[in-house]
């Protein structure tokens, strides 16, 4: 079984936090969803196109913005060249694009699961992070889902903004969970350098808050998510039992899937071995249609790099890692060193070690980065 992502390169204007790959000049998407067709189609009859595929996620940029004409070129494409089975169809949506007839419209496709991208319903958190949508567009569009019966959906919210108290996000979270979200992606806001913000702040016109307040922060979102039985099963991401993303999941688990569109990934692991690449972010290249001259950052994986991998992603959820999967799938049984650390750790109520699974505590999850990065040093 597979997954499959397609990144839509284009937003109405750059947000001041963002290092995806886009582009705010629209006169290009219709030659990219050709040549997005195009690219699906060199997969026809490949051993790529025989695996069921489970989980499709159109993300960006802003899949929003396309029209019911590009999404049927693309979704026709994928249709025709892949055998579908999906258990979730996830498509990225900007508030201010969203009314009851564009939801009506994607569900034409398959698409049962909205990513909205609310991030925060105060006007000036939102005019900070340079977003193209209001408070009263973000409300519109939750209560749009809800009047197109949406199936499932999802909400972004980004905390850890200077000049955000606490109260506010409280306040933020508060109003979101009047629209019953049944999974919510939660990120602190963080400083890339070749972004608006991280100019900004190196240019020290802009002082983040103190990792002791964003910890803070994270901890009001888990808390009070909880109340609402809205459970925390990865860093970032909270969901009611049984609604945890699909998609995103199976990347944590090394299940296979192909990524279309500039800067998307693919990861591919059969009998031939396991391999990883990258489409070059470059849309000029890639209207030019060299699918295979665009691939960048080929790797083949070996069976250790991808049980660190594992161990990795795994411990970053709730449900941490089998030990008879590490040995099975990937060969690899944590030696003396690491079992000698990862009992200490117990001891400490950061991890939790049963015979068959090591996992977080919940006060380890907090600080899941430091852990593993000690874990691994020891491999
Ligand atoms: S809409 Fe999303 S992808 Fe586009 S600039 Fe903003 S954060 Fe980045």
């Amino acid at each position: 079984m597979s997954g499959i992502y397609i990144h839509i390169p284009f937003c109405k204007q750059a947000c001041s936090y963002c290092d995806f790959y886009f582009l705010t000049r629209q006169q290009l998407r219709q030659p990219f969803v050709d040549s997005l067709v195009e690219e699906i189609f060199t997969y026809r009859n490949t051993k790529y196109s025989h695996a069921p595929v489970k989980s499709i996620y159109m993300g960006g940029g802003t899949p929003s913005l396309l029209t019911r004409q590009q999404l049927r070129q693309i979704f026709d494409a994928v249709h025709n060249v892949f055998v579908l089975e999906p258990v979730e169809v996830t498509m990225e949506l900007n508030p201010d694009d969203v009314t009851v007839d564009y939801l009506r419209m994607i569900r034409e496709f398959g698409v049962d699961r909205a990513s909205m991208g609310v991030q925060s319903f105060h006007e000036e958190i939102l005019n900070f992070m340079h977003r193209a949508h209001s408070r009263d567009e973000a409300i519109s569009a939750l209560e749009a889902l809800h009047q197109a019966g949406f199936p499932s959906f999802t909400a972004d919210l980004i905390y850890g903004n200077p000049g955000q108290s606490n109260g506010m996000l409280k306040k933020d979270i508060e109003l979101l969970l009047e629209f019953d979200p049944p999974h919510i992606s939660a990120y602190s806001l963080t400083v890339e350098p070749d972004t608006r913000l991280g100019k900004q702040v190196k240019l020290g016109r802009i002082q983040p808050p103190e990792d002791e307040d964003v910890a803070e922060q994270f901890d009001l979102v888990a808390s009070t998510l909880s109340e609402y039985g809205i459970e925390q099963y990865e860093v970032s991401n909270f969901a009611k039992p049984g609604k945890e993303a699909v998609h995103n999941s199976n990347y944590w688990k090394h299940e296979n899937y192909l990524g279309f569109g500039p800067s998307a990934h693919s990861f591919w692991w059969d009998g031939e071995g396991a391999k990883r690449w990258k489409n070059r972010s470059d849309l000029k290249f890639y209207l030019e249609r060299d699918f295979i001259g665009m691939r960048e950052d080929q790797e083949d994986l070996d069976l250790k790099t991808l049980a660190e991998e594992r161990l990795m992603l795994g411990l970053r959820t709730k449900w941490g890692v089998e030990l008879g999967e590490l040995k099975k799938r990937y060969g690899y049984e944590l030696n003396p060193a690491q079992l000698e650390w990862i009992n200490y750790q117990t001891k400490s109520g950061l991890i939790d070690k049963s015979s068959s699974s090591v996992k977080m505590t919940h006060e380890g999850l907090r600080i899941s980065d430091l852990l593993i990065v000690d874990l691994l040093s020891k491999g």
